[in-house]
């Protein structure tokens, strides 16, 4: 009895493996229950699969249920022996199937039924006619019956394989998305490391790395090939007297509004830099000095006219340079020009004017 109980679960696994029961009707299955009944010339003919309590039918004709119980059904034959076909010529007259007699609706008598098996043999149902009218079959009918019956394993068999390539390719595609969705997350965590590591905390403007990545970049170098740039060193006055009377933290505010100002009066084309602790780099591509010096008194006057708690003000040192001339010269000019700024009495625009 324990050992019945494990087929049937088997069996039952078997069958559950097809999600097909309770599905739609399909023209294919009906089909082939239309030719069962025209092949054995009756009114009635079912595909039915043996469901845990019930009988279940996928197709039928002359049948008015979609499904019946399964305890007393005849078609438990199946179960009882899988390899052969069931006929019963008259319902009535046998002992063991007077009792099942509650397939067909209008009492039936004529009885024929072929298990549909599993490859590994486990009965999944049946392909079954009847009458209400005791009859037999030729050997040729019965033929076809295991013929038809054979039709809808292949046809249950197809399904299976369908889904289970349907389920494959579901499971690709979340690998493939579980993939993407970690790449996303590797290339996010790299931009925002990268980010990181060029730009500067405190101003949120490029930093010294930030920078020479600029330079290096093919899109900079073809723009100093093509055109004049000027470049821009400003440096907070007296940045160490506002540390020292106001505080540390107010100095860093300080730092950042006044980079804040300097990204305002810029355009977008142009780049800004933290270069060291309270000096900051702007590089204006295609401009000329005197354009430049616009530009840096711009900033100045913005600088200028913050409203902070103490005044504050940057002295502006610019160079202006082509492809000629090595990024470090420009500097060094700009940086002159800066320094004469400061002398100048700071709060002031100096721009580069050595001989080239
Ligand atoms: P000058 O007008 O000649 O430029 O005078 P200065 O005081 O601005 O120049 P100095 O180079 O003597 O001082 C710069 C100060 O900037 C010294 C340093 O403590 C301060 N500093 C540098 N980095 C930071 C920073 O990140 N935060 C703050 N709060 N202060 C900084
Ligand atoms: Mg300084
Ligand atoms: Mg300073």
């Amino acid at each position: 009895m324990i050992q019945f109980d494990a087929r049937e679960a088997e069996r039952q696994a078997a069958l559950d493996r097809y999600a097909i029961l309770d599905t739609a009707p399909e023209q294919a299955f009906d089909d082939i229950v239309r030719l069962a009944a025209m092949l054995c010339d009756v009114p009635a003919a079912a595909i039915s699969f043996i469901d845990r309590d019930r009988l279940w039918f996928k197709a039928s004709v002359g049948i008015d249920q979609q499904q019946i119980a399964r305890a007393g059904s005849v078609c438990e034959h199946a179960i009882e022996a899988p390899r052969a076909t069931c006929v019963i010529e008259d319902l009535a007259m046998h002992r063991e199937f007077a009792r099942r007699r509650r397939l067909y609706g209008k009492r039936p008598r004529f009885y024929a039924g072929v298990p549909l098996l599993s490859p590994e043999g486990h009965p999944l149902g049946v392909v079954s006619v009847g009458d209400t009218v005791p009859r037999t079959l030729t050997e040729q009918q019965i033929d076809g019956l295991r013929l038809l019956a054979r039709q809808v394993q292949h046809l249950i068999e197809l399904r299976r394989y369908m889904l289970e390539q349907g389920r494959l390719l579901d499971e690709r595609d979340a690998v493939a998305r579980r993939a993407e969705h970690a790449r996303d997350a590797l290339q996010r965590r790299h931009d925002d490391l990268e980010y990181a590591a060029t730009h500067d905390t405190l101003t949120g403007l490029l930093n010294r790395a930030g920078l020479a990545r600029f330079r290096a970049h093919p899109e900079t170098q073809r723009q100093i090939a093509e055109s004049p740039y000027v470049l821009a060193v400003l440096d907070i006055d007296h940045f160490k007297q506002i540390n020292d009377r106001q505080g540390h933290l107010f100095g860093d505010r300080t730092l950042a509004a006044v980079a804040d100002a300097v990204s305002r009066s810029v355009r977008t084309t142009d780049v800004t830099a933290r270069y060291g602790g309270e000096e900051f780099l702007v590089v204006l591509p295609n401009t000329r000095l005197d354009g430049g010096a616009e530009i840096a008194e711009r900033i100045r006057a913005q600088v200028e006219a913050l409203k902070l708690p103490v005044p504050v003000t940057v002295s502006v040192g610019i160079a202006d340079g082509t492809a000629r001339d090595t990024p470090e010269e420009v500097f060094e000019r700009a940086d002159q020009a800066l320094y004469r700024a400061k002398k100048g009495g700071r709060n002031r625009v100096v721009a580069d004017d050595t001989p080239r």
